[in-house]
């Protein structure tokens, strides 16, 4: 059984300048520890389709099905992961990590034994009482994600979670938060503008259409490698391949310099490097 299932998607806003239509007409299922990276044109729907999925704004038509249940409203099954770590910082880690537990009502012997383990696998037992301030950026967001998984969540969105990094960091993090996904085999949507990072971790590359918004492509990505990950996928020729094709999908090769530059993302590969 797919655990995320988006049938139909349709939305259009009200606005008092008339119906903007985001999403024309979304439809794509996950099974559970899939990874699929979502790109598109600025401003085609990326963020109100996860929005929609998230059960915070309803589709003007279509559903979303997560593990079976209809999506009629904000959806506890969900973990979100954003730019911003929103650490709590009087809080210590391990109270940060039990937050999320702890406002579902769900700190039971049991979930308290998995956010301690989850602690312990990734390295974190060590810095259980320490505050979010004593800890480096690529720390708080391994945190962050732990929280996240601490609540065993269906379904995880990634929005843009790397973007506010630094370019060092945001290697050392991708690579970080890839391995305990795939470990943790966390069923997995990622929004990013950033075609590289698409590519080195998604199994599938959704490609949206300028809005309104429908999957252009979904395209499958596989590396040959005895293991994956991002930073050995970023040196094979398949790669550059991938990034070519993606970045004619989205008709980059036809459209203005500034969104050419806000979608190839900061990998050494660039445009240039990609034409035939
Ligand atoms: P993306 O995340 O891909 O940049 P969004 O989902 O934020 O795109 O927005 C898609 C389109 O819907 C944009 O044209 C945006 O202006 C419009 N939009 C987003 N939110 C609203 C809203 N609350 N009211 C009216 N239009 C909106």
């Amino acid at each position: 059984m797919a655990v995320l299932s988006v049938e139909g998607v349709r939305k259009a806003y009200q606005t008092p300048a008339g119906e903007t239509v985001a999403l024309r007409d979304i439809t794509f299922s996950m099974e559970r520890g899939d990874f699929f990276s979502l790109v598109g044109p600025s401003g085609c729907g990326k963020s109100t389709l996860l929005s929609i999925i998230a059960g915070t704004m309803s589709p003007t038509a279509g559903q979303v099905v997560v593990a079976g249940e209809p999506v009629t409203g904000p959806n506890p099954h969900i973990g979100y992961m954003l730019q911003q770590d929103n650490l709590l910082e009087w809080r210590t880690v391990r109270q940060n990590v039990l937050f999320g537990l702890e406002v579902r009502h769900d700190l039971t012997p049991e979930t308290r034994e998995r956010a301690d383990h989850l602690l312990e696998t990734y390295g974190l037992s060590e810095f259980a009482n320490s505050r979010p301030s004593q800890l480096s950026g690529g720390m708080r967001q391994r945190v962050a994600l732990i929280r996240t998984l601490a609540v065993n969540p269906d379904i995880l969105l990634l929005d843009e979670a790397f973007s506010a990094l630094d370019y060092q960091t945001r290697m050392e993090v991708t690579e970080d938060v890839y391995r305990i996904i795939r470990r943790e085999r966390v069923t997995t949507l990622m929004v990013t503008h950033d075609i590289p990072e698409s590519i080195c971790m998604g199994d599938r590359v959704l490609i949206l259409s300028p809005r309104p918004a429908v999957i252009r492509q979904a395209l499958p990505i596989t590396f040959d490698l005895p293991v994956r990950s991002p930073a050995r996928c970023r040196g094979l020729p398949a790669f550059a391949s991938y990034f070519d094709y993606i970045w004619k999908e989205l008709g980059m090769d036809e459209t203005h310099e500034d969104a050419v530059g806000s979608l190839a993302g900061e990998s050494p590969v660039s445009a240039a490097d990609q034409a035939p």
